[in-house]
C-alpha cells in the first residue's frame, strides 16, 4: 500500500518512496560488479561513536521523500558521484582526473585541490549536502548503525532550500573531500554520517562511501583549514590521500575482528546494542 505523508524536502503531501540514507547505486557499485558472490563480507561499516567496524550488506533506508524529490537527488549528485567514484581498481574516474589536474597544495597529510577544479563539482558538493541534510532532517532507524547527526536549525533549513533549488548554499559550511589514491587493493567502506563537536568548537561532520570520504566543518569557528578555504576563495577543498596512512585504516584494521554479525552473531550484535540504547 503506498505511503502517503509530508516529504522531507518539498514538503508537500505525496506518495513517499523508500528512501535510501547511502543511495541504492552506491551499494550496487559493490555489491553487483565487485562481489557477486559474499557481498557482506566485503562491505565494511565503521561507527567511531561506538568504537565497531562491522561487515554487513545492510541498508538504511525510512519513507522520506516523493518521487520527484529522488529524481532530484539522482540528477543533481547520486548519478554523477556514482559513476565517477571507486568501481573498481581499473576504474576509479575521479582519482584519474585529479591526477591530471595541478595540486593546490602537496604535504605528508596529501595532495590538496581545489574543488571548482574538478568537473561538474557542483554534483559532488550537492551529494555530499543531500546525504548530510537526510541523515540531520530525516528518521532512520537501524539496529546496526546510529545514524542521527544534526546539523543544527538553521543550516538544516538552509540546506533544504538549496537542495530544492531556492537558495544559495549557505555560509560558514565547508566541504573537503578525501579520495583514496592507494594504487591497488583499496578497501571498500561505506560509513554512516556521524558528527563531533572539535575543540575549537566547530561541528565535523562525516560519512564515507568507497574510497571517497565527505566532512561537513559548519559554524563561524576557527579550525585548520578555514584561513586555506578563504585564502583560495572556496568551499570545496578536495585531498588525495592513501588511505592506508590515515587513522581511519588503523581504526579497521584494530575494531573490524571484534565483530562478525553473521546468523548467531548478528542477533548477539542486536541485542547488545539495543540494551547499550537502554542507558
Ligand atoms: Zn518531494
Amino acid at each position: 500500500m503506498a505511503k502517503i505523508g509530508n516529504c522531507g524536502l518539498c514538503k508537500l503531501q505525496k506518495e513517499l518512496m523508500n528512501s535510501h540514507l547511502i543511495p541504492a547505486s552506491i551499494f550496487n557499485i559493490l555489491m553487483t560488479k565487485n562481489f557477486p558472490n559474499k557481498p557482506e563480507s566485503n562491505l565494511i561499516f565503521e561507527d567511531y561513536t561506538r568504537n565497531i567496524a562491522i561487515t554487513s550488506s545492510k541498508q538504511v533506508t525510512s519513507y522520506f521523500l516523493c518521487d520527484d524529490c529522488e529524481q532530484l537527488f539522482s540528477k543533481n549528485g547520486e548519478k554523477h558521484v556514482a559513476e565517477t567514484c571507486y568501481i573498481n581498481d581499473n576504474n576509479f574516474k575521479l582519482l584519474e582526473e585529479l591526477n591530471q589536474l595541478k595540486p593546490s597544495h602537496v604535504s605528508s597529510k596529501g595532495i590538496l585541490y581545489l574543488g571548482e577544479s574538478i568537473r561538474d563539482w557542483q554534483k559532488f558538493l550537492y551529494f555530499a549536502t543531500s546525504i548530510f541534510w537526510r541523515a540531520s532532517a530525516g528518521k532512520w532507524n537501524s539496529e546496526l548503525v546510529q545514524t542521527k547527526i544534526s546539523l543544527g536549525e538553521k543550516y538544516q533549513e538552509g540546506l533544504r532550500l538549496y537542495l530544492y533549488g531556492q537558495a544559495d548554499f549557505p555560509k560558514n559550511i565547508y566541504l573537503l573531500i578525501d579520495v583514496d589514491s592507494d594504487p591497488i587493493e583499496k578497501t571498500p567502506l561505506i560509513a554512516f554520517p556521524q558528527s563531533n563537536k572539535t575543540k575549537e568548537g566547530f561541528f565535523k561532520h562525516r560519512f564515507t562511501i568507497p574510497c571517497l570520504t565527505f566532512y561537513f566543518f559548519i559554524g563561524n569557528k576557527y579550525h585548520n583549514l578555514k584561513d586555506y578555504y578563504h585564502q583560495h576563495n572556496t568551499n570545496i577543498l578536495i585531498n588525495s590521500i592513501s588511505f592506508k596512512k590515515t587513522n581511519d585504516y588503523d581504526f579497521i584494521l584494530k575494531n573490524q575482528c571484534k565483530i562478525e554479525p553473521k546468523g548467531k552473531r548478528l542477533k548477539e550484535l542486536t541485542k547488545k546494542i539495543n540494551e547499550q540504547k537502554q542507558f
